[in-house]
């Protein structure tokens, strides 16, 4: 199958499926916590697990690096792994208040983005998609985030799914401008496609990214100026670019 535009294939997934609003978490300690639970798990799964973690004040890792290990672990029943999650969730929360975090993405701005991706991979339990998934969607850091949906995606379409992570992230970053809101939405639309029409059987004819589709007729115009919840992405014809 034909390669894909970086740029382009934005364009069309987000002319098709609109803005997807991710993540979803009402803080970024809740994204946080969403960023280490969903490792291999049903994101319906994890959403129960953090809803009863809201109701008892646990979502906040001052309260939860309080508890004992097999203490947290039964409160994360329900989410694959969970004995090996709650030591990862441990682990990431003493790591965040070490470093001063409040809650607020604000209170690690003294720290550079690769700084901070270097020794969040260092936690245990974390590895590239998590810490990018934590830096872009709980820090507002724009990172490009790789998962599986993405390998999947740009298997089908020859582009070398089989590289390392750092690779693949590189080709989006590469070819789009260094920006949080593009970043969030791109990913979110990569998943939306990957569950709605490149599961298992492929069903390229109705995909937005089916190469034999035509473009959107109302393309979609990006304004790096811009930031989330400001309108950062518009619709209008490519020739005002
Ligand atoms: S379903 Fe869409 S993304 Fe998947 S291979 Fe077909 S055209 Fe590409």
């Amino acid at each position: 199958m034909q390669r894909l535009s970086i740029p382009e294939s934005f364009e069309r997934l987000y002319g098709h499926f609109g803005p997807q609003h991710w993540w979803p978490g009402d803080t970024p300690d809740e994204v946080i916590v969403g960023c280490v639970l969903t490792q291999n798990t049903r994101w319906e799964n994890v959403e129960r697990v953090i809803e009863s973690l809201r109701e008892r004040g646990l979502i906040d890792p001052r309260r939860y690096t309080k508890l004992p290990r097999e203490e947290l672990a039964l409160r994360l029943r329900g989410c694959g792994t969970y004995r090996q999650k709650a030591e990862y969730l441990l682990n990431l929360g003493k790591y965040l208040l070490d470093r001063g975090w409040t809650g607020d993405p604000d209170s690690l701005s003294a720290m550079d983005t690769d700084a901070l991706r270097k020794e969040l991979l260092t936690v245990r339990g974390v590895g590239p998609e998590t810490a990018d998934s934590i830096l872009l969607y709980a820090l507002q850091r724009p990172v490009f985030v790789v998962d599986a949906y993405t390998r999947r995606i740009l298997a089908r379409h020859n582009m070398g799914a089989d590289q390392h992570y750092d690779r693949i992230q590189r080709l989006f970053m590469d070819a789009l401008p260094t920006d949080t809101y593009l970043f969030n939405e791109y990913h979110a639309l990569l998943v939306a496609c990957g569950k709605q029409y490149c599961g298992k059987r492929p069903q390229c004819d109705e995909c937005p990214l089916g190469s034999d589709l035509q473009k959107p007729d109302r393309a979609v115009i990006f304004h790096p100026d811009r930031r989330r919840g400001a309108g950062a992405v518009e619709r209008g014809g490519l020739e005002n670019r």
